[in-house]
This record gives structure tokens, C-alpha cells and sequence, in this order.
């Protein structure tokens, strides 16, 4: 375990952040209750979580990008829930 921390987007990130935030954009789907749903993107959220103000604050995806699985800010497509909080079935790879 290290403490090891970089300065991304102006925020305090693990040095392989910036690689697990690129990986992320790759995954343009998540399965919720068997079904593949299309994931929400920073900015296109229900409630502004400040998109157009910078990065996230959890995961420092910036508007339009997806957020790294496991973001507490991540909307779950399928209830508008919070992705990491909602009630729904997710695939195990998402963490
Ligand atoms: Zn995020
Ligand atoms: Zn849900």
C-alpha cells in the first residue's frame, strides 16, 4: 500500500489514475439486471454535479468523459440512482 499521490486535473490522484481514468472511457457499457445499458457521462447526470465547473470531484473525469467505475458520483442508467449506492444488480466487474 503506498500514499503515493500526483497532481491530475487538479486533483490528488494515485499515479496510475490517469491511466484508469483513459481505461474508462473504453467502457461505454454497464450491465445492470442482465441488461447493457449505455454508462451516464460527467455532465449528462440529473442534477448538476458541477460538470461545468471542472473535473469531478471524486474521479476528475472532466464533462462529456465517463467516470471511473466506482466514482460516487456516477449516475446507475437504469434508476438515476447512484451507481455505487442504488439497489439495482450490477456485474461483478463493475465493481
Ligand atoms: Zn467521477
Ligand atoms: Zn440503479
Amino acid at each position: 500500500m503506498t500514499e503515493e499521490r500526483i497532481i491530475f486535473r487538479g486533483r490528488r490522484v494515485p499515479p496510475s489514475w490517469p491511466a484508469t481514468l483513459e481505461a474508462a472511457q473504453a467502457r461505454k457499457t454497464t450491465v445492470v439486471d442482465g441488461i447493457a445499458y449505455e454508462r451516464v457521462r460527467f455532465g449528462d447526470e440529473e442534477d448538476d454535479w458541477g460538470a461545468d465547473r471542472g473535473p469531478c470531484h471524486d474521479c476528475a473525469a472532466v464533462k462529456g468523459e465517463f467516470h471511473v467505475p466506482g466514482c460516487d458520483v456516477e449516475r446507475c442508467p437504469a434508476c438515476a440512482g447512484q451507481a455505487i449506492g442504488c439497489d439495482c444488480e450490477r456485474a461483478s466487474e463493475d465493481g
